[in-house]
């Protein structure tokens, strides 16, 4: 039989505001101390009345219009009632008939990934209210709570069941933690617990008469925190519901827990009847209502998503994906390279819709710089972050460097020891070369002297040149560049040695 993965995500995600959602009590769940950031309002004191955070709201509308949702003229919170420690007030505020987004999709995979391109359709997004936090002391018989969180501004965003693939899981949650950063709406940092995923997951089977398509029993992973534990968990179900089907078994409906050490889901509960949170319109706050002049107002806010940034990054600089995607998750970085760019426009004429082959200057130029940012200023950092406290080089003097390389003015091992320099420290390339006495030699004489002083003292690679043996020839160029510390001009020991060695044809050549 052949089985139709059916996969739906529910995504939790504490939005970045400086205060809670009805209260002014930092957002700072974190705080090691607990209990702190609280007050009479989020712990749910009688008598108190809740204020409307509008940071809060204006985010979770960004998304939405970043997803092509609908925003909703008119959005009301509703109380969602239930009992559990973590909850003061015995209901949690949410959004039950009138959520603030409905609809949306987003587009994931296709080129430079690893799965085909999808759309993923978007059910809603909404806003509601976390939960304070339940301690499990080890060794006691009893547990704390930490009110830090509860009160949190949560973007909630529900999934139409579309995804068909652990791959197209991972993707979707990567691919809306990009999107939430950019829109600085979330840190969406999955192992702080400020982007939760839910999956629910199940077979379906294509009707052998009708040919439609028989959906299968749902079963829930829940508290999944990290995108290992999104692919791992759902990879798992998919072959444990299989398995269970062939052998015809029934699968329950229920919630599973994920074990990230052993890598199987666990059954966690079964499902009972639908919880009945005799959800109603909390009295307290007045609808949301948004016009179509803010809506408009809010949309020229959305700016360049990432799928944008992708597309553009590869027709403006012709890049590689894989580099691409490292500009695109790591924005200081993409940020950076761009202002490198524009500083050598200045200098080659980098600009978008250029007619240029992939091997024209202005592109050999941009991959150059590219290439020292993905692979030699990340050797240099060694897994520290890319930020002003750890790089110090500007986007100018950067660009200085590249047109040094590109020049063939230095070489790319006196290259790296001059960014070295401009990574730790700063500086104008120029000047630590002249500092540091790593300037080009070029002057023929000089290189001449250090081709014979080699040549003296490895008379039996010369001798090994004229029987033939390419890489002998290798060896003397390397010899004269170490004993000038990198310093000689390449091209020009190449041609010298050539001569020296009497292949006037072959130094003409080089
Ligand atoms: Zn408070």
């Amino acid at each position: 039989m052949e089985y139709i993965p059916t996969i739906g995500l529910e995504i939790h995600s504490e939005l970045k505001t400086e205060s809670k959602m009805f209260c002014s009590c930092p957002n700072s769940p974190d705080t090691s101390l607990p209990n702190t950031n609280v007050c009479p309002i989020c712990l749910g004191h009688p008598g108190t009345l809740p204020i409307l955070n509008g940071e809060a709201i204006r985010k979770v509308r960004l998304v939405g219009l970043a997803l092509g949702a609908r925003l909703l003229e008119r959005s009301k919170f509703d109380r969602k009632n239930y009992f559990y420690p973590d909850l003061p007030k015995g209901y949690q505020i949410s959004q039950y008939d009138e959520p603030l987004c409905l609809g949306g999709k987003l587009d994931i995979g296709g080129e430079g990934t690893k799965i085909d391109r999808k759309t993923v359709h978007i059910t809603r997004v909404h806003m509601e209210e976390d939960t304070g936090k339940l301690v499990h002391p080890d060794g006691t018989d009893h547990s704390l709570v930490d009110f830090n969180r509860g009160g949190v501004p949560l973007m909630e965003l529900v999934t139409e069941p579309d995804i068909e693939s652990a791959a197209q899981a991972r993707e979707f949650v990567e691919e809306l933690q990009l999107i939430l950063r950019y829109l600085a709406a979330s840190d969406a940092d999955m192992e702080k617990g400020k982007l939760r995923v839910e999956v629910n997951i199940s077979m379906a089977t294509i009707d052998a008469d009708s040919g439609k398509k028989k959906l299968g029993t749902k079963v829930e992973i829940k508290n999944l925190n990290s995108l290992k534990a999104v692919e791992g968990s759902v990879a798992f179900e998919i072959i444990r519901q299989t398995q269970a089907l062939d052998r015809g078994e029934k699968i329950l409906q229920e919630t599973r827990g994920w074990d990230d050490f052993k890598g199987i889901t666990f059954s966690q509960r079964e499902k009972e009847e639908a919880n009945d949170y005799r959800y109603f319109p909390e009295p307290d706050i007045p609808p949301m209502v948004i016009n179509h002049q803010e809506v408009e107002k809010l949309t020229a806010l959305v700016g360049e998503l990432p799928a944008a940034k992708r597309a553009r990054f590869i027709r403006q600089y012709g890049l590689e994906t894989a580099t691409v995607e490292i500009f695109v998750a790591n924005r200081a970085l993409g940020n950076y390279y761009e202002r490198t760019m524009s500083e050598l426009g200045e200098w080659v004429n980098v600009e978008e819709g250029d007619d240029c082959n992939t091997d024209c200057e202005e592109n050999l130029m941009a991959r150059l710089a590219a290439n020292y940012l993905v692979s030699d200023v990340q050797g240099i950092l060694k897994g520290r972050e890319f930020c002003e406290n750890n790089y110090h080089a500007t986007a100018e003097n950067f660009a200085e460097f590249i047109k040094l390389i590109y020049k063939k003015e230095i070489s790319s091992k006196i290259g790296k020891l001059v960014l070295a320099e401009m990574v730790e420290r700063g500086g104008d390339p120029t000047d630590i070369i002249k500092d540091k006495g790593l300037s080009q030699i070029s002057d023929e004489g000089q290189i001449l002297a250090a081709i014979d002083g080699v040549m003296e003292k490895n008379a039996k690679a010369v001798v090994d040149y004229r029987n033939g043996k390419g890489n002998a020839f290798q060896f003397l160029v390397g010899q004269v560049l170490a004993v000038t510390h990198g310093r000689a001009n390449p091209d020009l020991v190449r041609k010298i040695i050539l001569q020296r060695l009497g292949d006037g044809a072959a130094a003409d050549k080089k």
